[in-house]
């Protein structure tokens, strides 16, 4: 066995595969990235998103962010791990999630919400992407072996940081098939209404952002948006959604 065959054999017990049901979906699914993997990836990405992005903090809306935060990762179904909020100078609507937890509205979208509902359906939906492995998988999905390798097991040598530049990129790029962004769009609204903010809160996040379409402005940025228009057909599935919760709360 050569050391290049070694050292292969070594990587893939790292990455013990196994098989658990997922929490947002009740499914089976198999793992080939454990949580503590996850979350070590997370945080080189979030390192990434530091260096791209100011991030606020200390005001109003930086708190704003972090207290819807925490009440929709608590009502989430992976309350277990912990999950970061951060608020990004930008006058991209943008709000977008990375692995492990990590989720990140921008300014610009904090501007045009009415409340902190639409605020809680919008990081309801990123948390439902990390909930739901979404992240994970579009990082196993769009990234080779190595890059996962060095974002995963971060050593000192500037590779995670390379890695992580490749990641990031992926996350604004990619984007997440319709079927992940519906998931997505059900577990916001869960989370929402298990959080005690008013389900419908997406739901009007998004008239709003038709609203702005019929404007002329496109929020071709926004990972919710990016690769599916906001078509009254999503809509009213999320209305539908918020019918949903809205019942099973009362
Ligand atoms: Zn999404």
């Amino acid at each position: 066995m050569t050391r290049a065959m070694l050292a292969g054999v070594v990587l893939l017990t790292a990455f013990a595969a196994g098989c658990a049901t997922n929490p947002a979906t009740g499914r089976s699914q198999l793992n080939v990235i454990t949580t503590p993997q996850e979350i070590a990836m997370g945080r080189n990405i979030d390192a990434q998103v530091r260096r791209q992005y100011a991030v606020v903090t200390g005001n109003q809306q930086a708190d704003r962010i972090e207290r819807i935060g925490a009440k929709i990762a608590e009502a989430s179904d992976r309350p277990g791990i912990q999950h970061h909020f951060a608020l990004l100078e930008s006058d991209d609507v943008n709000a977008f999630a990375a692995p492990g937890g990590f989720i990140y509205v921008t300014t610009a979208l904090v501007g045009i919400v009415e409340n902190d509902a639409e605020l809680a359906g919008v990081i309801g939906h990123e948390v439902g992407h990390v909930s739901a492995f979404h992240s994970v998988r579009q990082m196993q999905q769009h990234l080779g072996y190595s890059i996962l390798r060095d974002l995963v097991f971060d050593k000192d040598d500037g590779k995670a940081a390379g890695a992580a530049d490749i990641a990031f990129n992926a996350i604004i790029m990619t984007g997440f098939s319709r079927r992940d962004e519906y998931q997505a769009d059900e577990l916001g609204v869960k989370y929402a209404a298990g959080a005690g903010y008013d389900p419908y809160g997406l739901a009007n996040f998004f008239v709003k952002l038709q609203q702005r379409e019929q404007e002329g402005i496109f929020d071709k940025a926004f990972e919710i948006v990016m690769s599916h228009p906001i078509t009254s057909q999503r809509r009213r599935r999320v209305e539908g959604y918020a019918a949903k919760y809205a019942a099973g709360k009362r």
